[in-house]
């Protein structure tokens, strides 16, 4: 058994393409591993939507200089958008590393680690073509899609899985490196996502999370027939065995109204909406090319209300973006209080080189004053979140229960982690507006869907006590869960 170290960084793109990744490594013989300084193998799956993500992965691939030189046979890999971004930078930063691969370039991993291995001191670059390197069909087919048939046990949970059904993205946002670094858009076949779903399904997987740059922007023609997003949600739902269906991360402007009647229609969609408005100033939403104005987001986001009133909402914003003024920034205020999402994710301002921002307007908003902004929008999105969170006081809620809490895996990883889970043990999982719920319950509860009534809540969970049990599997283990 060789030794696997990987480190991840951004969204659940990545999460899923790490997964992949260990899968098709575990078939090569290796095995997962918490500490880099004695794996065979280090991959670093990295994120270059700001600044601060390639910071991170160059520090940490600083602390390995000295491991590598101790242990020349050390493979290091770097995968993913900074290695699409930075390519041969990365050599010239970190020239240890033996391979650099872009996230079009996934299926390669084990045969270059191979290769590494056999012959070392050849560094190895494989990255997909760039925007304006050639016929849109050659891009295209540049950035493949990674989405081999995985075995249930490579899964954070076996009940719960995410479905790649589009890659690239073609918005073209003037912040936003996804599009330079994802490649164009491309959505996957409907046989294709209904096959994984269905094999997923008879695995045992009763979740699945579609994803996708703007997912709800998914569409197909296949043997003649156009399929819309909303048609393919139709779909999974006939698929047996699958008991939930969410999608992130959805683009404001294609929240149309099939795709919300769908939501809201079809009882194994999860009542949870990630519409990112970004701004709340329509001079913001336009010097960023969001393409849409903020009183279409409010219209969007008051049609999705309207007709599923407990639907929850969640959104991302950027302050301190090229241009903008205190009164830019109190606009973003007034329609965080108005929308009262359930979270945002906020973030400041990064520059992008390559980028239409980095290339034409200019990052002139002060450091501190994006942090003061950022300090004060969390502040107002937490007050909300947690008075939103009271309203279940004293209600019951239906959870698919994940694993145990972040707390009890704290105390297991101190125990023996292939040991079977039996006794009492802090339970998490989700409702079906993506509250996270935590409860004392039995391992043999976990990917059971259980009634638990809410006696406590915070800024993030609602704490609960189970009402009701359902006949599920047996007995898992930590390593398994
Ligand atoms: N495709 C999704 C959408 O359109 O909302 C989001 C993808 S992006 C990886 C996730 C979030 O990162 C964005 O919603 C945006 O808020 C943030 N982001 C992207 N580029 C950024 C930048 N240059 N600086 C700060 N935040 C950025
Ligand atoms: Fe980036 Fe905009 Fe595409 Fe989202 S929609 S990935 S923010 S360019």
């Amino acid at each position: 058994m060789k030794k696997l170290y990987i480190e991840t960084v951004g969204c659940q793109m990545n999460l899923l393409d790490s997964e992949l990744v260990v899968a098709a490594l575990r078939k090569e013989g290796y095995e997962l591993t918490g500490q880099a300084a004695d794996a065979d193998t280090v991959l670093f799956n990295t994120c270059s939507v700001r600044q601060h993500a390639e910071d991170k992965i160059y520090s940490a691939l600083g602390r390995l200089k000295e491991a590598k030189r101790s242990m020349p046979d050390k493979v290091i890999g770097v995968m993913g958008c900074m290695a699409q971004k930075d390519q041969k930078l990365i050599f010239s930063r970190a020239p240890f590393v033996d391979i650099v691969v872009g996230p079009g370039q996934l299926h390669q991993v084990p045969q270059l680690v191979r290769e590494a291995r056999e012959k070392p001191g050849q560094q190895r670059l494989e990255v997909s073509l760039g925007r304006t390197d050639g016929k849109v069909d050659d891009i295209k087919r540049s950035h493949e899609s990674f989405d081999p048939l995985r075995d249930p046990t490579m899964r954070p949970t076996p009940f719960q899985a995410f479905v790649r059904i589009q890659i690239g993205c073609d918005k073209f946002c003037t912040y936003c490196i996804v599009p330079s670094v994802r490649g164009p858009e491309q959505s996957r076949p409907p046989s294709h996502i209904l096959a994984e779903a269905r094999q997923l399904a008879s695995e045992g997987c009763k979740e699945i999370c579609l994803l996708g740059q703007t997912v709800n922007s998914w569409r197909h023609t296949e043997d003649g027939r156009a399929w819309r997003f909303s048609d393919l949600l139709y779909a999974l739902h006939e698929v047996e065995g699958i008991e939930r269906l969410r999608f992130v991360t959805s683009y404001p402007r294609d929240m149309t109204d099939d795709v919300l009647e769908a939501v809201r229609d079809l009882p194994k969609c999860v009542k949870y909406l990630h519409v990112p408005a970004q701004h709340g100033s329509d001079e913001q939403l336009r010097r960023m090319k969001r393409g849409y104005t903020v009183a279409e987001y409010r219209e969007m986001h008051d049609r999705a209300k309207r007709w599923m009133p407990d639907v929850a909402i969640t959104s991302d914003f950027i302050v301190g973006f090229s241009g903008e003024t205190e009164e830019d920034f109190q606009q973003t205020m007034d329609l965080v209080r108005e929308c009262r999402f359930k979270n945002s994710f906020i973030f400041k301002y990064s520059e992008r080189p390559g980028t239409k921002a980095a290339n034409r307007l200019p990052d002139d908003v002060p450091e501190e004053v994006k942090r003061r902004r950022n300090n004060e929008l969390l502040a107002l999105q937490n007050e909300i979140s947690e008075e939103d969170n009271h309203k279940f006081l004293g209600k019951r809620v239906e959870v698919l229960v994940e694993g145990p809490s972040k707390t009890a895996v704290r105390n297991l990883e101190r125990a023996d982690a292939n040991a079977p889970l039996t006794g009492p043990l802090q339970l998490t999982g989700r409702t079906m507006c993506d509250r996270i719920v935590v409860f004392d319950g039995n391992p043999r509860q976990i990917g059971q869907t259980l009634s638990i009534a809410i006696y406590d809540v915070n800024l993030h969970t609602l704490f609960g006590a189970v009402v009701t049990e359902h006949v599920g599997p047996e007995v898992f283990t930590l390593a398994g869960v």
